[in-house]
């Protein structure tokens, strides 16, 4: 963009209605300050030749310390809002740009594209406002006078605001004295015209402690969405002599056993390798290691408590479990059921979410002689962070 654009963001509050003793910008979310999070809005847009942060005075050496791009100018607030933004287009006076955008600190969750379309009808317009229209019934209450409003008219006015730069800083000069809740009150008074343009619901004013929650509640959202992972696994037993198979922890009746170092149970296996590989933990042979005579015939429901205990303490959470065993015999289709309950009772995870399918290789190779059982496992889990 050739044009020169400011941003001044306003950091002034010291936040009497968040009931802390640090004011709400400087409060964190997803291990950011709120501060930080709509400062890199701005940065990462790259849109802005200059940045002026605007801080109340007891809280300057918090923010200085916090942000230590050189580039960003960091001054001090006044006694109101409308103090403070005068204060900040004064010093942008030196940088003498042409269009500055003001914003306040505690609406993190604007989008870059609001900036840019901000900045685009600059090109065109005095001023331009992000606005929303009311959904809810308005109504209007003083000592019991209850009437109805017309919200048709009516609109919830939001930041950043963009202005020309000379227009909003003579508006300022000239009302000083006047208090307003916002800039674009201000350069009404001039008689410029503004153009407003569709606000965001996300972008919503950090006030209340609940708005702080419903803000942390967002990331958490986007962070599970981004933290989705894959595991899979893969095991194989052959047959040996016997009268009885363990299956996903199951004792069935049949004309032969499995053989293996532990209880060869190769559905429980199976599902162990693929959360181990979802966590990035290698696999089950690592953490048991088969020369070690300590698992010899160790029941697979330790290795199966084992994962379940590895999701909780590394804050993930099984999405859902994929299973197909491949064998010619038994036939799968008539333990469905009791796999599913048993694998659900083992890792406390409802039935909905596991999978469990019979599949054959057609008479061939090792699995089509009948020989031995494979089974295979997909799992996909997410972040489960509070
Ligand atoms: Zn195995």
């Amino acid at each position: 963009m050739q044009k020169n654009n400011l941003a001044i963001i306003l950091s002034g509050g010291k936040g009497n209605r968040f009931d802390s003793p640090i004011p709400k910008q400087l409060h964190k979310i997803n291990n950011k300050t709120i501060i930080q999070l709509s400062l890199e809005k701005f940065v990462n847009s790259k849109l802005f030749n200059n940045i002026i942060i605007v801080s109340h005075k007891d809280f300057i050496k918090d923010t200085k310390k916090l942000i230590t791009n050189k580039e960003i100018r960091i001054i001090e607030g006044g006694k109101t809002r409308q103090e403070s933004v005068f204060n900040g287009l004064n010093k942008a006076q030196e940088l003498n740009p042409d269009n500055v955008l003001i914003h306040d600190a505690v609406r993190p969750f604007f989008s870059e594209k609001l900036l840019i379309e901000i900045c685009q009808n600059l090109t065109k317009y005095e001023g331009v406002v992000p606005s929303l229209n009311i959904n809810d019934s308005i109504r209007y209450n003083l000592k019991n006078n209850y009437k109805n409003i017309n919200r048709d008219n009516l609109k919830l006015i939001q930041t950043p605001q963009g202005f020309k730069f000379k227009s909003i800083l003579e508006a300022h000069k000239k009302f000083k004295k006047n208090i307003f809740t916002d800039d674009s009150l201000i350069f009404y008074k001039l008689k410029k015209k503004i153009k407003l343009i569709n606000g965001e619901t996300l972008n919503f004013k950090i006030t209340t402690k609940e708005d702080y929650k419903f803000g942390k509640l967002l990331f958490k959202g986007a962070k599970q969405m981004q933290d989705i992972r894959v595991g899979n696994g893969f095991d194989v037993h052959k047959f040996k002599n016997g009268d009885t198979l363990k299956l996903f922890g199951i004792k069935l009746p049949f004309t032969k056993s499995l053989e293996g170092h532990s209880d060869a149970d190769v559905g429980f296996h199976s599902i162990v390798d693929a959360i181990l590989g979802a966590l990035c933990m290698g696999d089950i042979g690592n953490h048991f290691p088969p020369t070690d005579n300590k698992w010899k015939n160790k029941s697979s429901i330790f290795f199966m408590n084992f994962v379940k205990k590895l999701l909780v303490q590394k804050k993930y959470k099984i999405n859902n479990l994929d299973i197909t065993l491949i064998c010619e015999e038994p036939k799968v289709s008539k333990y469905q059921k009791d796999f599913i309950s048993s694998i659900s009772n083992a890792l406390e995870l409802d039935q909905k979410l596991i999978n469990v399918k019979g599949t054959t290789t057609e008479k061939l190779g090792f699995l089509g002689r009948g020989e031995g059982i494979a089974c295979q496992v997909s799992v996909t889990i997410s972040n489960n962070e509070k």
